[in-house]
């Protein structure tokens, strides 16, 4: 799939709106409209590509350090007692956007997460109020 038609492009380029906790040059953090926990943000390189073979070491490195700056943000936000940073590729590793993505995940004690979580909707207006929290803690 080419940039012209991925989610992640439209909403890195602001055409699909999203809930945004941190962007720079290189990157855009935002909220997982479907949160496997509560604060569970996407980072993405602005540079489209589908995975971790397709895009550059230079988008790969930046996504990284936004990566490691918000998941601070997230600690200090909700006190998790873990966190994970998780990053899919291909949809038997359940990856389900073809944009390469991390996820900073929170983690509770005996959520008992699976790997392959189920995707279901959040409310909009808490994950929009907690993007605003995590925001105000980069
Ligand atoms: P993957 O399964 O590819 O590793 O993760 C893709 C993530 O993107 C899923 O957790 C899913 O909830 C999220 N997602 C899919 N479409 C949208 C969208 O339009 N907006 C936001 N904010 N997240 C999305
Ligand atoms: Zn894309």
């Amino acid at each position: 799939m080419s940039g012209q038609d991925c989610i992640f492009c439209k909403i890195a380029s602001g055409e699909i709106p999203c809930s945004r906790v941190y962007e720079d040059e290189a990157t855009l953090a935002f909220m997982d409209i479907n949160p496997a926990n509560e604060g569970h943000v996407l980072v993405i390189p602005k540079e489209h590509g589908a995975d971790v073979h397709e895009i550059s070491d230079e988008a790969l490195a930046a996504t990284a350090i936004t990566a490691k700056r918000v998941a601070g943000a997230v600690v200090r936000t909700l006190s998790p007692e873990g966190l994970n940073l998780l990053q899919c590729n291909g949809p038997a590793a359940a990856q389900s956007v073809m944009h390469f993505h991390m996820h900073v995940l929170p983690r509770r004690e005996g959520d008992a997460l699976a790997m392959n979580w189920g995707l279901v909707p959040g409310d909009i207006d808490a994950i929009g109020a907690l993007a605003e929290r995590i925001a105000a803690e980069l």
